[in-house]
């Protein structure tokens, strides 16, 4: 998507350690005319699909995931982080590794809200080992819905997590794919295939 991409251009910031930094209009302060177009994107490049929810996890997939609710209009559910959890049987659980945090977070999905009937469009603001989108999955497969598929606005495609996932046979659109980045120079390329 071009307009990202000449988003991320501008205003992204390479950090050493993989990171890179778009909190001047996706992490902090949020561009919510963006989002709208992201949304309007998943819905083009899904449109095939018969989703009825959307699963992100909190906090940062959840702006764009209800910008991109209202294009598919289905309700979005996102995944809460915990550090203990009550096990009393009325969640999913499963645990997420955090890239940005570096640790382990248990992650739940009330069962009140995904179960068999649900056909589920994954969305989050990035994918980099593919951790978060691992656990997501889990929980739906818990569920017993089905994962329609996988929308990232920003997939680092130097790590690892895409090409598991497209090769689990899952559908995965990235909107935009950084090929390689530079901590040193802030240089930042795309990939376009
Ligand atoms: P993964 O689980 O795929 O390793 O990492 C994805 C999660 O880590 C995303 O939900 C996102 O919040 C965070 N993340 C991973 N890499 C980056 C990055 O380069 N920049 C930012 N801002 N967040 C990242």
């Amino acid at each position: 998507m071009k307009l990202l991409e000449e988003r991320i251009q501008k205003d992204g910031v390479v950090k050493p350690g993989n990171v890179l930094k778009v909190d001047s209009f996706l992490n902090h302060q949020m561009d919510v005319e963006l989002f709208d177009q992201m949304g309007a994107e998943f819905r083009r490049l899904f449109a095939d699909r018969p989703i009825n929810k959307i699963l992100t996890i909190e906090a940062s997939g959840i702006g764009i995931a209800c910008m991109a609710a209202r294009h598919f209009q289905v309700p979005v559910v996102f995944a809460k982080k915990s550090q203990s959890i009550n096990l009393d049987g009325e969640s999913y659980v499963t645990k997420v590794e955090s890239f940005t945090h570096k640790r382990v977070y248990d992650v739940i999905v009330s069962k009140k809200y995904l179960g068999p009937e649900d056909h589920v469009l994954i969305v989050d603001d990035f994918l980099a080992n593919g951790c978060a989108v691992d656990g997501l999955i889990d929980l739906i497969q818990s569920a017993g819905a089905t994962v329609e598929g996988v929308g990232i606005a920003v997939e680092k495609g130097f790590q690892h997590g895409g090409q598991r996932i497209r090769s689990r046979g899952i559908r995965l659109e990235s909107l935009a794919i950084v090929e390689s980045m530079d901590p040193e120079t802030g240089e930042i390329v795309f990939r376009h295939s």
